[in-house]
C-alpha cells in the first residue's frame, strides 16, 4: 500500500463502539480468573484448604489434590467455553509462549474431555527454538513447563469463540537449568521474605511473612495500522529507523492530559474491560507526554502475579489495538527527537499484619522500622548499582539510558529533601559508640517529629531519577517499555534480601556485645548511610554536571547494553546472585549469553532492514525527484535562461545526488560491517561489533535519510512521514 493510500486509510477510519459487559467494574472483575474463590466451589474442603496452604508456603502440590484441582480447571473452563489449554510461561525472548492441546482425547474409541494432575503439573513443550545459551545441546532440546500455584489460571479469548485455559509455569530445561523469567523471580520472592520477616521481628513479634509488591506503570504508543504497514521498520522493528522529526513534536507538550482521541479511547476501555475480566486491575490512563504515547497503570499487587499481569497486558494490547486497527508500540524508542517509553516498576514490602514496609509510620518504633527497610533499601543499591543497571540493559533501552533522555544510565536513588535530611541528622547524632537510653529516645523521637514533613515533600518529584522513592515505595523509572519486569524484580529482592541479611548479623554482633536493640540498629543504620552516601542524587540527572559528579563518586556510566551486561558475571554479581541459589552459575553464565545474542540479532534486524529501505524505498524516492530537477533543468536551459539563474534547481539536484551517493555508499559498508560482525566467535565479541562497528551507521544513514526526505517532493516519499505516524489517530 502507498503511502497516500495509508493515510487515507487511517483517516477514515470509524472508531469502534466498545459495549461495557456492566456499568460496574465489580460484576465482571476476574471472571475469567481461575481464583481461590472459583476453585473452592469445585473442590473438597480439604483439597481447597491443601492447596491455600500450598500456595501460602510454596510447599509442593500433593499429587490426589493436583488431580482435584485439575478437573475443577477443566469444568470450571468448560463452562467458560474454553476447548483447549496451554501452559503459559516467560522465556527469554521477553515475550509469553503458550503451547496449546485441546481437553480432546480418545477413550477406547469414544470421544472424551479429559485434564488431569500429569497435564496441569507438567508439559513438555517443543521448546528447542527457546533462546538457552548452550544450556540444552539440541539432542536433549526438550525442557518442561511446571505449574506455579501462586499464579492463577486464566482463560484467555482470541477472538469470539477461541478461548484457552492458560496456566502460568515456570520453565526447566531437563538438566533442572532454569529457562525462564519467573523461576528466579521465585526463588528471589522466597529469599527476600526469609531475610526481611526476622528483621521486622525487632519492631513487631507478629509478622510472619512479607512480599515484595510491585505496581508497574505501562508507557505505550498507537499508530494506524495502515500507517504502521506502510513502515517496513516498524513492522520488522517495533521502532522508526528512518524519519525526519515533523514541524510540530512535543514542543507544546499540549498532549500530555490532553483529552484522548475517539479510537484511541475506545481502544483503551476494550483494553480495561479484557484486563479486568482477566483480574488485572487497571485503574489509570492517560496521555503521556509524546504525541501518540500513552500510558496505563494497575492498582499494585503481589509481585509474582503482578509481573504475569503485565506480560498478559502486553499481549493483550497488541491483539485488542488490532481489532480497532492500531498497533501499539512497546518499543522504548519508537520515534527518534520524541520521549521514549519506559515501565516504572513501583516496588514496596508488605506484611502479612497489613503493613507497608516503606511507608513512613504513626509511633517512633514504626518510623524506625520504616527507616531500617529505607536504608537498607539504598544500601543495597549503592552496593549493587551495576547489577541493577545490567537488569535493564536492552538494544531497546540503550536509546534511552544511553541517549539524551532521561533517566541516564548511572544508577542514582532519589529520597526527597525531608529525608535527606533525616539522613544527615541520623549520621550526625548517632555515636559510634553505646548510647544511653535518653539519647536513644530523642532520638527516635526526633526522627518521628520530622515524617510528617514527608507527605508534603512527596509531591516535590524528580521526575529524572532512575531509581526513586516516591512516599511509600521506591519506584524504578529506568525499566524499558518491553521489558519483562521480572529480571529488574528479581534483581532488587535479591540484592535487599542480601542486604537485610547482613544488617541482621551486624546488628546481632552488637548485641551480643551489649548494646541495646535499638541502640544496635541506629548504629548500624548510621554507618550505611555513610557508606551509601554517594548512591544519593536530589538534582537534574539529565545533566552534564550530574556526568561529571557521578564519575567523581565513582559511579558507572555505562551507555551501551554489552558493557552493561558484563556486570551480570563480575564476582560481586556472583556472590549474591549464585550464593543466593538464585542462578546457578551455568544458568547465568547462560543468560548473560542469551541477553547478548538477542541484543545482537536485534541490532542486526534493524540494519538490515534500514538497508533495505534506504536501497528499495529512499533512494528510488531520491532518484525520481533528481529526474525531475534533470528535465526541469534540461527544459530552463532549452528556453536559453542563463545558468546563474538557476541555483535553486542546480543546488538541489547537487544535495539530492550527493545525498543518494552517500546514502547508497554507507548502507553497502553498513552491510560489510555486518558481515565482518557476524565473522567473531564469541556472543560478547559479536555484540560489541554490532554495538561499534555496525550501529554507528545508523546515525549517518539516518542523517543523510532524513534531508533527503526534508528536500524532496513530498509526493515521491514512500514512508509515512512523522506528522502522520503521530498525529492521525
Ligand atoms: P502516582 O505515582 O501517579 O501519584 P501512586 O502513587 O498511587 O500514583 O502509584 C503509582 C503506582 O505505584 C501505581 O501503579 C501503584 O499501583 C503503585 N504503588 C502504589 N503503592 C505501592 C506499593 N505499596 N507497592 C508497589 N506499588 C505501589
Ligand atoms: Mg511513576
Amino acid at each position: 500500500m502507498s503511502r497516500f493510500q495509508a493515510v487515507e486509510q487511517a483517516n477514515s477510519r470509524p472508531s469502534i463502539d466498545v459495549k461495557l459487559p456492566s456499568n460496574k467494574i465489580s460484576d465482571y472483575f476476574a471472571t475469567s480468573v481461575f481464583t481461590t474463590d472459583a476453585m473452592r466451589q469445585y473442590i473438597s474442603k480439604e483439597a481447597y484448604d491443601s492447596v491455600l496452604l500450598s500456595i501460602q508456603t510454596g510447599q509442593k502440590i500433593d499429587r490426589k489434590i493436583a488431580d482435584q484441582v485439575a478437573g475443577a480447571m477443566k469444568a470450571w473452563a468448560a463452562e467458560r467455553g474454553a476447548t483447549s489449554y496451554s501452559h503459559w510461561f516467560q522465556p527469554l525472548t521477553g515475550a509469553t509462549a503458550e503451547k496449546h492441546d485441546t481437553f480432546f482425547t480418545l477413550s477406547g474409541g469414544k470421544a472424551i474431555e479429559t485434564f488431569g494432575a500429569d497435564a496441569l503439573v507438567q508439559q513438555e513443550p517443543d521448546a528447542s527454538s527457546f533462546p538457552s545459551g548452550g544450556l540444552r545441546v539440541t539432542f536433549e532440546a526438550r525442557g518442561y513447563t511446571a505449574w506455579d500455584p501462586s499464579s492463577p489460571a486464566f482463560i484467555m479469548s482470541v477472538g469470539s469463540s477461541g478461548k484457552t485455559l492458560c496456566i502460568p509455569t515456570i520453565f526447566v530445561s531437563y538438566t533442572g537449568d532454569s529457562l525462564d523469567y519467573k523461576a528466579p523471580l521465585l526463588k528471589s520472592l522466597h529469599l527476600l521474605e526469609t531475610a526481611a520477616v526476622p528483621v521486622c521481628n525487632y519492631f513487631d513479634r507478629n509478622v510472619t511473612k512479607v512480599v515484595a509488591t510491585l505496581g508497574w506503570e505501562q508507557e505505550y504508543f498507537l499508530v494506524d495500522e495502515a500507517l504502521f504497514l506502510a513502515r517496513p521498520d516498524l513492522v520488522a522493528t517495533g521502532r522508526t529507523v528512518l524519519g525526519a522529526a515533523a514541524a510540530k513534536g512535543q514542543q507544546l507538550e499540549d498532549h500530555y492530559f490532553g483529552s484522548i482521541p475517539e479510537r484511541v479511547y475506545a481502544f483503551m476501555l476494550d483494553m480495561e474491560v479484557e484486563s479486568h475480566k482477566l483480574g488485572i486491575p487497571i485503574r489509570t490512563r492517560h496521555n503521556e507526554v509524546a504525541p501518540g504515547q500513552y500510558e496505563c497503570a494497575p492498582i499494585f499487587e503481589e509481585a509474582n502475579l503482578a509481573v504475569d499481569q503485565n506480560q498478559l497486558l502486553m499481549d493483550l494490547m497488541d491483539r485488542i489495538a488490532k481489532r480497532h486497527r492500531l498497533r501499539v508500540l512497546l518499543h522504548e524508542k519508537p520515534f527518534a527527537g520524541i520521549n521514549g517509553s519506559g515501565k516504572h516498576n513501583n516496588w514496596s514490602l508488605g506484611t502479612d499484619t497489613g503493613k507497608n514496609l516503606l511507608s513512613p509510620g504513626k509511633t517512633p518504633k514504626n518510623n524506625l522500622q520504616f527507616l531500617t527497610f529505607f536504608i537498607n533499601t539504598i544500601k543495597a543499591v549503592s552496593t549493587h548499582d551495576n547489577l541493577l543497571r545490567a537488569a535493564i540493559a536492552s538494544a531497546g533501552n540503550d536509546h534511552r539510558l544511553g541517549a539524551n533522555e532521561a533517566p541516564p544510565a548511572i544508577i542514582s536513588v532519589f529520597i526527597g529533601t525531608t529525608l535527606a535530611r533525616i539522613l544527615e541528622e541520623l549520621e550526625q547524632k548517632v555515636k559510634s559508640g553505646k548510647m544511653d537510653e535518653n539519647e536513644k529516645a530523642e532520638l527516635k523521637l526526633d526522627i518521628h517529629n520530622k515524617i510528617p514533613d514527608l507527605l508534603m515533600d512527596n509531591t516535590d518529584r524528580n521526575r529524572t531519577s532512575p531509581f526513586a522513592f516516591t512516599g511509600n515505595k521506591f519506584e524504578i523509572r529506568a525499566v524499558g517499555s518491553s521489558a519483562n519486569c521480572a529480571l529488574p524484580m528479581t534483581i532488587l529482592n535479591t540484592i535487599v534480601a542480601q542486604q537485610l541479611v547482613d544488617f541482621r548479623t551486624e546488628t546481632e554482633k552488637l548485641i551480643k556485645d551489649g548494646e541495646s536493640k535499638d541502640g544496635a540498629i541506629l548504629r548500624v543504620l548510621r554507618r550505611y548511610i555513610t557508606e551509601s552516601k554517594s548512591i544519593l542524587f536530589e538534582g537534574d540527572n539529565y545533566s552534564q554536571e550530574w556526568a561529571d559528579e557521578a564519575a567523581r563518586r565513582g559511579l558507572a556510566n555505562v551507555k551501551t547494553t554489552p558493557p552493561a551486561l558484563d556486570f551480570f558475571i563480575t564476582e560481586s554479581a556472583k556472590k549474591v546472585l549464585v550464593g543466593n541459589n538464585i542462578y546457578t552459575d551455568r544458568e547465568l553464565d547462560a543468560r548473560y549469553e542469551v541477553a547478548l545474542e538477542i541484543y545482537k540479532r536485534k541490532v542486526e534486524i534493524e540494519a538490515l532492514t534500514m538497508a533495505d529501505m534506504v536501497i528499495t524505498q529512499v533512494i528510488p524516492s531520491g532518484m525520481r525527484y533528481q529526474a525531475d530537477l534533470i528535465s526541469n533543468l534540461k527544459g530552463l536551459h532549452d528556453l536559453g535562461i542563463k545558468k546563474k539563474a538557476l541555483t535553486a534547481q542546480t543546488e538541489l539536484l547537487e544535495e539530492v545526488t550527493e545525498l543518494i551517493n552517500t546514502l547508497k555508499a554507507e548502507a553497502d559498508s553498513m552491510l560489510l560491517a555486518i558481515e565482518k560482525a557476524n565473522k567473531h566467535h564469541h556472543a560478547r565479541e559479536i555484540a560489541s561489533a554490532f554495538c561499534d562497528t555496525v550501529k554507528p551507521y545508523f546515525d549517518t544513514i539516518r542523517a543523510a535519510s532524513d534531508r533527503l526526505e526534508q528536500i524532496i517532493d513530498d509526493r515521491y516519499w514512500a514512508l509515512p512521514k512523522y506528522r502522520e505516524l503521530l498525529f492521525i489517530k
